[in-house]
């Protein structure tokens, strides 16, 4: 690693760094942390900082429910809008249980198991996300409305553009943390942002998707504003995606990249989007895990909804940007934030790799608007759906065994379990569009 425990300490003396904050991630990708006074530091670095694991959504029950933080020396970062006397600094961490195995609900273990899979074959896994959100205003008593002013739309500058000071100072204070910012820009809809990091190996890259919403929310509240990474937070406008590029490198050379193919793809990257095209469905409950996720996967927004690819449209749910040599890339376009980003990376790498292990050709590319084909035409061309409900994304989960296999059966059983409960909490709801459709005339 990076850092040793020696430096880690000096740093922390010499930055007077006071409280230390050990994240970790629960099965929902929230981000969840204990605060340690800095006189404590060396204990944790030792990994004997243990919590209790039974309020944890998807971790453990009360009969085996202690749990140890084993922090992971490389990811110390100092929050910069903490006071800088007596400053804030974070570990993420790995989850283990009390006989020093690594727990096998802990998101960020799924993920590395599987990172550790890919490099057995020689691969390494490289991600850059692009993540959409919606600033929105705060009412008098402080609550999030969804509720925007402003009336900018794509690549709109100020004085439209009201979000502009709090996105300069979002790029501003993530530079500071160690972020490579290559763009960032107002979306499609009223409200709506996106800012772009620079791709990186995919442990990293879960890790930064995690502190990236930590801090957009943190600076946006500086601004009187509320980040949102609901999917679709309002009906009939864009919502918001959470693109993911996605390439696989060996000996640092990346093997997605032909330039004697017409797509100037590689026979990896078609397996690769073999792969991801034949779990997708399964996928999905991972990638798109809310109720809402699948509000946003209508016709009109620029959102997926079938199972296409192309290298020159993009309407498809895998698309193939047209940077190539040591930039190409299999931009997978249905996921969204309100993913946990460790078990998302985790699908769809074993996906990825599934199809180069069994030489899955995906079908032909769809190089034509797929909305504007008719059913029939779609079903001529073997065009299927994503799921269209989050039940229905479940259900896929639980035909495919091999997804199921990546999470694992202590995760895999809690999260079906959540989910099923999900949708039942809102299947049973009476919601206003029912009102209004049907109290008056029935
Ligand atoms: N906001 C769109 C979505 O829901 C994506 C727009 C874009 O192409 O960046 O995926
Ligand atoms: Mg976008
Ligand atoms: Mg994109």
């Amino acid at each position: 690693s990076k850092y040793s425990k020696k430096d880690i300490m000096k740093l922390v003396e010499e930055e007077d760094v006071e409280f230390i904050r050990l994240q970790f991630t629960d099965m929902h990708g929230m981000f969840k942390n204990v605060a340690i006074t800095s006189s404590q530091l060396n204990k944790a670095l030792d990994n004997r900082c243990m919590f209790d694991g039974s309020l944890i959504d998807g971790f453990v029950g009360i009969e085996e429910s202690d749990l140890y933080l084993y922090p992971d020396y490389d990811t110390l970062q100092i929050f910069p809008w903490r006071p800088q006397q007596g400053k804030v600094a974070r570990l993420i961490c790995d989850v283990h249980r009390a006989n020093g195995e690594p727990f096998e609900g802990d998101p960020r273990y799924i993920l590395k198991k599987m990172i550790r899979e890919a490099q057995d074959m020689g691969y390494t896994f490289e991600v850059g996300p692009e993540c959409e959100f919606f600033l929105f205003h705060t009412d008098d008593s402080g609550q999030p409305t969804t509720t925007t002013h402003e009336k900018a739309g794509y690549f709109d500058i100020s004085p439209v553009d009201l979000g502009e000071n709090a996105r300069r100072d979002m790029v501003l204070t993530l530079e500071e943390m160690g972020f490579e910012i290559e763009s960032s820009h107002h979306e499609v809809a009223s409200g709506q942002h996106e800012i772009d990091f620079k791709y990186d190996e995919a442990l990293i890259t879960a890790d930064h998707i995690m502190t990236f919403k930590l801090a957009v929310r943190t600076i946006a509240k500086r601004h009187g504003l509320h980040a949102t990474f609901m999917p679709k937070p309002k009906y009939g406008v864009h919502g918001s995606g959470m693109h993911t590029n996605m390439s696989l490198s060996k000996d640092g050379k990346n093997i997605f990249n032909d330039p004697s193919d017409p797509a100037g793809l590689s026979k990896e990257a078609y397996y690769f989007i073999g792969g991801i095209m034949k779990h997708i469905r399964a996928i999905t409950a991972i990638t798109n895990p809310i109720v809402n996720s699948y509000k946003r996967l209508v016709p009109g927004f620029d959102a997926p909804v079938y199972i296409a690819w192309s290298a020159v449209n993009r309407s498809p749910l895998i698309r193939i940007p047209s940077n190539k040599g040591e930039k190409t890339r299999v931009e997978l376009r249905c996921p969204d934030a309100s993913a946990n980003p460790y078990l998302a990376l985790a699908v769809c790498l074993a996906a990825g790799l599934d199809g180069i292990r069994n030489q899955i050709m995906p079908p032909k590319s769809i190089d034509r608007n797929i909305f504007g084909l008719s059913e029939q035409e779609r079903q001529e061309m073997g065009i299927g759906m994503l799921p269209g409900t989050l039940i229905e994304a479940v259900q896929a989960l639980e035909e495919d065994p091999y997804i199921q296999n990546v999470l694992g059966d202590h995760m895999c059983r809690r999260y079906l379990e959540a989910k099923k409960a999900e949708w039942t909490a809102y299947r049973t709801q009476v919601t206003s569009w029912e009102i209004a459709e049907y109290l008056y005339k029935i």
